[in-house]
């Protein structure tokens, strides 16, 4: 590992004046250590943030949830109100990682984490996104695990997060903090597709801090799940996940919410699946029907053309036991 200064912030205004070209921030370790171990990322300075006051969970005057940025993954899982209003976010959290990763891993670190495309962490083979330029090696290559939404012909990696995923779903919104003030950034323009740039992941200026995460007051939202489909029941990236909350009234689609991970460079809101549902008789075809809309934009690679399949089924079981849980609650 490259030698770096060490700066710990004891303050948002130190943290956000301290952070310039070749700086980063440090949450809880859990990514930017291995990247870091691996020469991927070579920071001058790490500004340790874990120790300013954005660890708290309060709940909004509108009815909403605002989330500080250093809350801990297994905090916010916990949290009473996230479980009973957004239990979405709660599955989707307790479902990453493992129980030592989620007590360090903050919730402003988890919304930027890296991809875990093996030939990002490769440094012996091209990679578009660590070395702009150089190729793609996923594409032709091993790509099971790789995205088949808004990929481009320079990158098909996938976001990784799960917890990203509900939040999709749930409309939030990020605050941000620089020199320059406070800026609100809807999660759904957050992340970027790759596009020609792949190594620009989200539209976070280099120099802006993460303070919060804020959930709009949603009532949909208290009959919501998060289904995760992976290699092994724990410790595993998400193939394919879904995050799905749904309001059925007299047999008919009221409301609904859904967001697709493991699919896209960006947590996947299916807003043609969305579209195809409002109004909709809440039933089996209906739900397979809204999938097969939202695939339909689907490219996949050599290997993971099964994605579509799975995530169609996927989206179709979520609903289908969503709708049967709010019949009979
Ligand atoms: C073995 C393993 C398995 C995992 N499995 C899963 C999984 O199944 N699902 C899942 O969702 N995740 C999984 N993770 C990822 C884990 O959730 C992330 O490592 C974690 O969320 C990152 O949080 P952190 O606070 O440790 O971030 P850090 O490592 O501290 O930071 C990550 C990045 O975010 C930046 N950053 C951190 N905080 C801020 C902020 N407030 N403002 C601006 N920039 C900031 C850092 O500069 C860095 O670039 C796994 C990780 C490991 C190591
Ligand atoms: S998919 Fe993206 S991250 Fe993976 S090798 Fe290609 S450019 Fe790199």
């Amino acid at each position: 590992m490259k030698d770096f200064g060490y700066v710990a912030a004891p303050d948002v205004a130190t943290a956000v004046r301290e952070i310039r070209p070749g700086a980063k921030f440090l949450g809880g370790g859990t990514n930017l250590v291995d990247l870091m171990r691996e020469g991927i990322e070579a920071p001058d300075t790490v500004i340790d943030i874990s120790g300013l006051p954005l660890t708290g969970v309060e709940e909004l005057p509108d009815g909403g949830l605002r989330i500080g940025a250093l809350v801990r993954n297994s905090d916010l899982a916990a949290h009473p109100v996230v479980r009973s209003r957004y239990p979405v976010l709660a599955q989707a959290v307790l479902m990453g990682a493992s129980g030592q990763l989620r007590n360090m891993a903050t919730v402003g670190g988890n919304l930027l984490q890296r991809t875990r495309c093996p030939y990002f962490y490769d440094g012996t083979l091209p990679c578009n996104k660590r070395e702009p330029g150089s190729g793609c090696a996923a594409i032709g290559g091993f790509n099971r695990m790789h995205a088949i939404l808004g990929t481009s012909e320079s990158c098909i990696a996938t976001h990784p997060s799960d917890m990203c995923v509900a939040l999709a779903a749930l409309d939030a919104t990020v605050e941000v903090e620089s020199v320059r003030g406070t800026r609100r950034i809807p999660l759904s323009g957050f992340h970027r597709l790759p596009g020609d740039t792949p190594h620009v992941e989200t539209t976070l200026e280099p120099d802006e801090l993460v303070t919060a995460v804020e959930l709009p007051a949603d009532p949909v939202a208290a009959l919501s799940r998060y289904r995760k489909v992976r290699d092994r029941a724990s410790y595993a990236f998400a193939l394919v996940s879904v995050a799905a909350a749904l309001r059925v009234h007299d047999g008919r689609v009221e409301a609904v919410r859904l967001a697709l991970g493991g699919v896209a460079a960006k947590p996947w809101r299916a807003v043609e699946a969305e579209r195809v549902l409002t109004g909709a008789p809440a039933t089996e075809e209906e739900f397979r029907r809204a999938a097969d809309a939202e695939l339909g934009q689907a490219v996949p690679q050599s290997q993971n053309g099964f994605k579509i399949e799975l995530a169609k089924r996927t989206i179709t079981a979520t609903l289908r036991r969503l709708a049967a849980e709010g019949s009979a609650a």
